[in-house]
């Protein structure tokens, strides 16, 4: 397959010397436990595929859009006993953010999209942050929320369920172990009622939620579900990507 120059890790100079990119795409995932029968980069495969995907569908439109490579550690400090699982903590997230955005900025790309694909990871409070000190238009995307999980999946999941085993199906089908090998991905809710039902908030402590380390159930997980979920949202970032490439930054209000 040839270089895909909305690809960088696959781009070279040649091609990218002479052509103004508008908009980057920086994918973020984690490394973690994924239940018995999910690969621990799941959250990586499923950023880096969307990133690329929704890029290949702007560019197919004439916008000039880049996938960056995948940032590959989340915040993970309730799953520190974990063997394996790897924490970057949110100020450690933000001193990288800082340094991408700050290299992009000065080679004249003027917006930069995050894509996050790990429940754990937040940049929003990041963004603010950054947004006042560096001369690049920043926003984010959770992948997850971008089309409604209940719409294609019969119980989506949190954590490695029905809806994250349906997408690595549809991607890496040979990482996956059999269904039958699957916990049953049971969470435990918090006993405190404001906690439990979600308008008090407080990290959770993998190890006392799960017994699997999932939360989300993965039976019903096929890989045709999985491709459909996969192009609609791949559809949705891929229009968000066509109209903020477009995009007047100095005339972003109605
Ligand atoms: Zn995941």
């Amino acid at each position: 397959m040839p270089p895909r120059p909305f690809v960088l890790a696959e781009a070279n100079w040649k091609s990218v010397k002479d052509t103004a990119y508008e908009v980057a795409i920086l994918p973020w995932g984690a490394t973690e436990p994924h239940n018995y029968h999910l690969p621990n980069s799941t959250d990586n495969y499923e950023t880096t595929a969307l990133a690329e995907r929704a890029a290949e569908f702007a560019w197919k439109k004439g916008a000039k859009v880049v996938a960056l490579p995948t940032v590959p550690f989340g915040v993970n400090t309730g799953q520190l006993d974990l063997r394996l699982a790897i924490n970057m903590n949110p100020s450690t997230q933000l001193a990288v953010l800082t340094d991408v955005a700050t290299s992009l900025a000065g080679q004249g790309v003027k917006k930069l999209l995050v894509l996050n694909g790990h429940g754990g990871n937040d940049f929003k409070q990041m963004i603010r942050e950054l947004q006042a000190t560096v001369d690049i238009f920043i926003c984010t995307i959770n992948w997850w929320t971008c089309v409604k999980g209940a719409d294609y999946f019969d119980e989506p999941g949190d954590h490695a369920g029905e809806m994250e085993t349906s997408l690595m199906m549809s991607l890496v089908p040979d990482l996956l172990r059999p269904l039958p090998e699957a916990g049953a991905g049971k969470a435990r809710k918090f006993k405190v009622a404001g906690l439990r039902d979600g308008w008090a908030w407080a990290p959770r402590h993998w190890r006392e939620v799960t017994d699997d380390t999932g939360t989300g159930n993965p039976a019903a997980a096929t890989a045709a579900k999985g491709e459909k979920f996969l192009q609609a949202v791949t559809e949705r970032i891929g229009g968000f990507l066509v109209e903020l490439a477009a995009a007047d930054l100095s005339d972003l209000y109605e």
